[in-house]
């Protein structure tokens, strides 16, 4: 540790999942520690899957319009318990970690520049009002901070329905809960042509996803990706 740091010991310095110091937010003891999605998992929703097949029955059965998930991390402890203080109890601490992680996730699986536009997927007005934040939104900061100038906007696309207590629902009443629940703010030829990227802190079945890629490609999209934190499984 250097004098510096003995000097003006800043969070920065310490894993903030330990507590211990490090070099970074999160130290590689508990880094190798979070829990990754199994290998074999379906090459669309990313949802593990036994046997070899490459796409899961549910995606086989659906129209899927976004062209690839990106996420690493299983919806597991720690990583659950901090993304639920965070969006529940305001405990803002932990945005920073979780953008961390995003960050590394966007930069080892996509080429972040590569995108014409990001999109965090938006909470409904009420919903924002009541968080008086939007994860997504929040959890890009990190990445805002570590590449100047990307392409984010959080305006271009509104969420106009409230559709609550989601992740219990089956993908069927998803899909037809969701329906017209995304607008653009936007003209079609605004984002004609465009590579997208989609930010969300996590996919349960991908119907939320899947709803405002459709409407984005059907709006002249060129692709639509989508980057989640974590994955329920
Ligand atoms: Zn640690
Ligand atoms: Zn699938």
């Amino acid at each position: 540790m250097g004098l510096l740091t003995k000097i003006f010991p800043t969070f920065w310095h310490y894993c903030k999942l330990c507590g211990l110091p490090s070099g970074n937010l999160i130290c590689s003891t508990c880094f190798e520690e979070l829990e990754l999605l199994p290998e074999s998992k379906c090459s669309l929703c990313k949802i593990p899957i036994i046997n070899n097949s490459k796409i899961c029955l549910n995606c086989e059965n659906s129209h899927i319009y976004y062209d690839n998930l990106f996420c690493t991390f299983k919806y597991a402890t720690p990583l659950n318990k901090i993304l639920h203080d965070f969006k529940y109890k305001g405990n803002v601490v932990h945005s920073s970690l979780l953008g961390l992680l995003l960050y590394q996730n966007l930069a080892t699986l996509a080429h972040i520049t590569d995108y014409d536009l990001i999109i965090p997927t938006p909470l409904h007005k009420d919903k924002l009002k009541q968080r008086g934040f939007n994860q997504s939104d929040k959890i890009l900061d990190y990445t805002r901070g570590m590449i100047k100038k990307l392409p984010i906007n959080n305006k271009i696309l509104i969420r106009c329905k409230n559709t609550d207590a989601q992740a219990q629902t089956k993908l069927a009443d998803r899909n037809h809960n969701l329906t017209d629940a995304f607008k653009l703010t936007c003209n079609s030829r605004d984002i004609s042509g465009l590579k997208i990227l989609l930010v969300d802190d996590v996919v349960t079945t991908g119907a939320t996803i899947n709803c405002i890629a459709q409407l984005l490609k059907s709006n002249g999209a060129a692709t639509v990706d989508a980057c989640c934190l974590m994955r329920t499984v």
